[in-house]
């Protein structure tokens, strides 16, 4: 009977909350992920898929954090719906092979998410001024709720200041690399200047410095 599962369902809950203490239960760090420039090589807007490769060295970061039980989690603006580039369905499509690809070396994203949208786009269903669009923190709330997560022990790391600045909004630390535009970033010839907690030349080097710094934290 649905009636008398409910009660057993809760009490389950209260235990596990008791169980760990003041802490909420099941909480776990994540590592919120770019994409261009971050995982996959800066080529500019990705009308051809096959354009869509991967940095030497990312995939074997990724690896990293799944073997470690640390939550690698996709978060993306791509515009290209918004100016019109291409349709929605094509970011499902770039999603796709770079799953594949990641896959091909033993890799796995826990989750991903992507802005469409642009306030000054020029197609009108994705042009909005949205609260997804980073540095918003929306996808990161969202992947925060569905799976659980520790925003306080977990870490964002990108290419540009409104990576930077997305950590920095959402309570986590951030890595700057100096691939994609983050070079750019930190010559202050691109956006603007920001004040990461580390900055790094690959996703490799970001992902051994967060490892550390996890370990020192607890
Ligand atoms: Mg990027
Ligand atoms: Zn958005």
């Amino acid at each position: 009977m649905q009636s008398s599962d409910l009660p057993n369902a809760d009490t389950t809950r209260i235990a596990d909350l008791r169980s760990d203490g003041l802490r909420p239960a099941g909480l776990r760090p994540a590592v919120f992920l770019d994409r261009d420039g971050t995982i996959n090589e800066e080529v500019g807007y990705i009308h051809d898929p096959l354009d869509l490769n991967l940095i030497p060295g990312a995939a074997a970061a990724i690896r990293e954090l799944n073997a470690k039980g640390v939550m690698a989690i996709l978060v993306t603006n791509q515009s290209g719906p918004a100016r019109g580039f291409y349709p929605e369905s094509h970011l499902d499509t770039l999603n796709n092979r770079l799953n594949h690809l990641l896959e091909e070396e033993g890799a796995f994203l826990d989750d991903l998410y992507y802005c469409p949208h642009l306030p000054d786009g020029t197609v009108s269903a994705y042009t909005m001024v949205c609260d997804c669009r980073k540095p918003g923190t929306k996808m990161v709330q969202l992947a925060t709720e569905k799976h659980g997560i520790d925003l306080s022990r977990s870490y964002v790391v990108g290419d540009k200041a409104t990576d930077v600045e997305l950590g920095q909004n959402a309570g986590c630390r951030t890595v700057l690399l100096t691939s994609g535009y983050g070079q750019r970033v930190l010559d202050g010839a691109y956006q603007w200047q920001v004040t990461p907690d580390h900055v790094a030349a690959t996703l490799q080097e970001a992902v051994s410095w967060i490892m550390a710094d996890m370990a020192a934290r607890v």
